[in-house]
């Protein structure tokens, strides 16, 4: 009993989901001695998903082992690969089965709007009522704690995370990038700019959305942040991150491999909205730009480049996706930074 209660206080220990995923792992290793136990998550747009390892942990394992975040999603197998993950999170409920001679439990993980994955243990012998019972009690206590994470760092409308969380992620994402860009040899014994990670943040403000409030009303224009948000979820990849800012401004902090896919990107969305039927409104627009993220940035100066060219956007007509260097080699912008003494964050 006291071993179940230590795993539970590590378990909710941490603010962090990666910390989480696997400090559960490793408690049900102790707690059960399965094979393996794992978490995967169902990743993706309809039709082309895919299960990404958050985290697993076979009997001798040292350390868990998990994707990265920034997974290509093409690697990853695809859902129908493992039917038994789909009855699970289909069904939501516990799926028993057989791998080879080994038994398999599957456990449905849920947030309070969907069904986001599975646990899955591979065991020797099947497992008992009692033990199922005690993966449940303790994915219930790893549900509700999730459900506090999001409550703090998500927008409850949207379910975007929060302009609250922006900051850590930025940081992370700058952190990341190398000082000076990775050279690579080619073959010909030419160097190369080699792949290190870019990330691009671009902000995406809805076109004249003033006038549908006055039209229809505060409750048909939150529906139409609602609407947007999932064009946004569908229009780039389960790990761009994804904020509401507040009213009807949005933030996207994506990684790529350079400039054009990243501007194809934010044209994939302006494109999506465009083509939408919003229910009684019809058709709406947003203005879309963005920026590479630089070494020496705050959150605060490279919002403000990406903020600049949302401007330009809106000057030229609206309806349209906008890079800051894009704007700055073409004499349309100043690169000189002006912000200002009033801080942004
Ligand atoms: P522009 O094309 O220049 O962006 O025009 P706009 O009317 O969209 O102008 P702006 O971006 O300045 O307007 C923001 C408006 O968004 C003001 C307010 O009516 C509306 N708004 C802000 N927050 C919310 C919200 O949470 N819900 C709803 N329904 N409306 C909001
Ligand atoms: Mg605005
Ligand atoms: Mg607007």
């Amino acid at each position: 009993m006291s071993e179940v209660v230590d795993h539970l206080a590590e378990m909710t220990g941490f603010r962090d989901r990666d910390v989480m995923d696997v400090t559960l792992v490793s408690a049900l290793r102790d707690l059960l001695e399965p094979l393996s136990v794992a978490i995967f998550r169902c990743v993706g747009e309809a039709g082309e998903q895919r299960w990404l390892t958050r985290a697993h942990l076979s009997a001798d394992d040292a350390v868990a082992t998990a994707d990265p975040l920034w997974s290509d999603p093409e690697l990853l197998p695809l859902v129908q690969d493992y039917p038994q993950r789909l009855d699970c999170m289909h069904s939501r409920a516990v799926v028993q089965g057989d791998i080879g001679e080994h038994c398999l439990s599957l456990f449905p993980i849920a947030t309070d709007r969907d069904v986001v994955g599975v646990l899955e243990v591979i065991s020797t012998e099947r497992m008992t009522s009692k033990a199922q019972r005690l993966v449940s009690s303790v994915l219930r206590i790893y549900h509700n704690f999730q459900g506090l994470l999001d409550y703090s760092e998500r927008d409850t409308l949207t379910g975007l995370l929060n302009r609250k969380t922006f900051e850590d992620s930025f940081l992370k994402a700058v952190s990341e990038l190398p000082a000076r860009a990775v050279m690579a040899d080619t073959d010909d014994g030419r160097r190369h700019e080699g792949r290190s990670p870019r990330y691009f943040l671009g902000v995406i403000d809805i076109d004249h959305f003033k006038l549908v409030n006055d039209r229809f009303g505060h409750l048909i224009g939150d529906e139409v942040l609602l609407l947007l948000s999932r064009l946004m979820r569908s229009s780039f990849r389960f790990h761009d991150l994804l904020y509401r800012f507040g009213g009807e401004e949005f933030v996207v902090l994506m990684r790529c491999e350079d400039e054009a896919d990243a501007a194809l990107a934010f044209e994939r969305l302006r494109l999506n909205t465009e083509h939408y039927a919003f229910p009684q409104i019809g058709r709406i627009t947003v203005s879309i730009g963005f920026t590479q993220v630089r070494i020496e940035d705050s959150p605060a100066s490279a919002f403000e480049r990406a903020d600049k060219a949302v401007y330009h956007a809106k000057d030229s007509g609206r309806n349209q996706v906008h890079s800051h260097a894009e704007l700055v080699s073409a004499g349309k912008m100043s690169e000189q930074a002006q912000l200002s003494a009033m801080e942004l964050f």
